[in-house]
């Protein structure tokens, strides 16, 4: 199994338009891309559709945001972790006010959380809106897994202190754009950053943004980093692959390259 080139740590191929594009794009410019769902339902189709790939990956997913509707669909989910060492998209979305739905929301993610811990090295896409400090709880310090923060907005106290419990960072094209996405982006360790697209959601100019479109997102981090577009790209390969590779001590990741377990 080939890590490629660039690293999309979380893209939404399966609502573009056209997915089979996509996709193609992806293997041909050797992007390796976590294909995010959104509730289980939608992942033996999605993982179909990338079966041939050396580069996509299907994750299995249940979007905070859909809890209320597709929350039946949580029995779906254990069953299909087999099936994929990619988990996501899950989280928390606190941008509802209603506390009964926070509560499904944390029941869901901590149910989820605890059957992935069982395998060890699980990969999750965690979504935290509104909802940072039950999110990096929810996770704890340590945990058997790989857990990536995307598209994070919490404070900088919160943002040191999921750090400091071995979180990772998939950051996009709107947060290298934004004042706050740089001053967060520049408090978070180096070794700890992933590129993401967070496509159709987040938009490049005027079209959703695709995995190739990565390329801006590793721009925006080689000015912040003040080093070169080709080793802000190395960057960010060595850190994923030190999250792909490090079963036991996540502590030492970014020294340790370790085997790949793709
Ligand atoms: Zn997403």
């Amino acid at each position: 199994m080939k890590i490629g080139a660039f690293v999309d740590a979380h893209c939404h191929v399966d609502l573009f338009e056209r997915p089979d594009q996509i996709i193609a794009e992806a293997e041909t410019k050797r992007l390796y891309t976590i294909a995010v769902t959104n509730v289980p339902s939608v992942f033996r189709h999605t993982a179909m559709l990338v079966s041939h790939c050396r580069y996509v990956r299907p994750a299995i997913g249940l979007h905070p945001e859909l809890v209320h509707s597709h929350g039946n669909q949580i029995e779906m989910l254990q069953p299909l972790l087999k099936e994929t060492r990619y988990v996501g998209e899950i989280g928390l979305d606190y941008t509802t006010a209603d506390k009964y739905l926070r509560n499904i929301q944390r029941n869901i993610f901590t149910r989820i959380l605890g059957w992935c811990a069982e395998y060890k090295d699980k990969v999750l896409t965690l979504h935290s809106r509104r909802a940072v400090a039950d999110t990096i709880a929810a996770v704890g310090k340590d945990y058997p897994g790989r857990p990536i923060l995307h598209w994070f907005t919490g404070t900088v106290r919160e943002l040191e202190q999921a750090a400091s419990n071995g979180l990772y960072f998939s950051v996009n094209f709107a947060m290298v754009q934004s004042k706050k996405g740089q001053l967060l982006i520049s408090r978070m360790p180096v070794e700890r950053v992933l590129t993401e697209t967070d496509g159709p959601f987040v938009k490049f100019h005027s079209h959703p943004a695709k995995p190739s479109d990565i390329n801006h997102v590793l721009e925006g981090l080689a000015n912040l980093w003040h080093i070169s577009f080709e080793e802000t790209r190395e960057k960010v390969l060595a850190n994923f692959r030190s999250l792909l590779g490090v079963v036991s001590d996540r502590e030492s990741s970014s020294h340790n390259k370790g085997k790949e377990i793709v």
